[in-house]
């Protein structure tokens, strides 16, 4: 067989003769098998039992076979369906093996098991309280007038805690599906920012921490979802409010530059500050993944979901913006989200 034709080949492939020996191994074969794979035994080159068995299938009964071969290098685990096919060379049959890697693929399904998991989870805690709390109104406590109404009272948060979580999953998928369709309203940024302040002042209020905004009086037009924008001010603003304690200050501030280098262009930046508490540097990269929380049970406390930085990066990412979280523990923290103006 022509060598150039296993070299053509986008994959991994491995030509065994009917000698058992490794004829030809191209390019990406010999990336996952090492340079010296050709001339060798396949046994000692191939090691693994299930893929010498699928080539030994292939070798002696001369029919296809699969079988699932994982590599580990510099401790990146890779995971590959190989095929054993059999092939009619001039000295009798051969094998070809070829490699396609599904490493994408397990990994997507291990990150769906888990996102469900996860959910699972966060519903079955407020679920089991609510439960809890009924088999005791109907027994114990089915004629203590004072302890109905405290019992009414939890199972009050427990269920909106379960009501945010699903509208959380609701926003999430809808701003996924939507992740490739770049938005084209025009509208104002320093409009939103403002009716966030709005909005944010009673929960603001009770919490004790002072709203101050700045340069909401330029211009700054993009071309956006409005909801969804409105939903990435509001998420950060609510996020500093819940993290900094009372006599803190939370700043929304906007900018204009007309040369952005993060977004190759002109940009509008808003900046949401607080004076809060801060984060740790090694949690700022996880930050945006869903249900990553620094503290669950603080989260939880506050009535969190863990899932509102998640929807803002999405959302950020339909705009083909940035989100950029700066922080220093105990001098409070920087989120800055900065939209393309073209
Ligand atoms: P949650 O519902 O828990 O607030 P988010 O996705 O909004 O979920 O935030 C994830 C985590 O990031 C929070 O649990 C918190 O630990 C941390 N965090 C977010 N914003 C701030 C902030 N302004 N100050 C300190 N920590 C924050």
């Amino acid at each position: 067989m022509d060598d150039s034709l296993l070299e053509a080949l986008p994959i991994p492939a491995i030509l065994i003769g009917p000698n058992e020996r490794i004829a030809k191994a191209n390019g990406a074969a010999t990336d996952l098998f090492g340079p010296s794979v050709e001339g060798r035994h396949y046994v000692t080159a191939l090691r693994q039992p299930a893929l010498l068995d699928c080539v030994e299938a292939a070798l002696r009964l001369g029919r296809r076979a699969e079988a699932v071969y994982l590599s580990v290098e510099a401790s990146r685990e890779t995971t590959w369906q190989a095929t054993a096919g059999s092939v009619t060379l001039d000295k009798g049959r051969g094998v070809l093996l070829s490699f396609e890697d599904t490493t994408a693929m397990r990994e997507a399904g291990q990150m769906r098991r888990d996102f469900v998991a996860n959910v699972s989870h966060e519903l079955r805690t407020p679920l089991t309280a609510l439960l809890g709390f009924v088999e005791t109104l109907k027994g114990a406590a089915r004629d203590d007038a004072a302890a109905r109404d405290r019992f009414l009272e939890i199972m009050e948060r427990e269920a909106g805690r379960m009501n945010r979580l699903v509208q959380d999953l609701l926003s999430l998928s809808r701003v996924e599906s939507e992740e490739r369709v770049r938005p084209t309203d025009p509208v104002d940024v320093a409009g939103l920012v403002n009716s966030t302040a709005l909005t944010m002042a009673p929960l603001a209020e009770t919490a004790g921490v002072r709203i101050e905004t700045d340069g909401l009086d330029r211009e700054a037009e993009v071309a956006g979802d409005a909801d969804q924008l409105l939903q990435v001010f509001a998420n950060l603003t609510e996020n500093a409010i819940k993290y900094s304690g009372p006599g803190s200050v939370v700043m929304l501030s906007l900018s204009r530059l007309d040369h952005d280098p993060t977004v190759r262009g002109p940009s509008v930046t808003v900046v949401v500050r607080d004076t809060g508490e801060g984060i740790d540097p090694v949690h700022i990269p996880r930050l945006t993944e869903r249900f990553y929380r620094v503290d669950s049970h603080r989260s939880r406390e506050m009535g969190g979901t863990g899932l509102g930085l998640a929807i803002v990066k999405h959302i950020v990412n339909r705009h083909r913006g940035r989100l950029r979280i700066e922080s220093e523990p105990g001098e409070g923290s920087r989120f800055s989200v900065i939209l393309p103006i073209r």
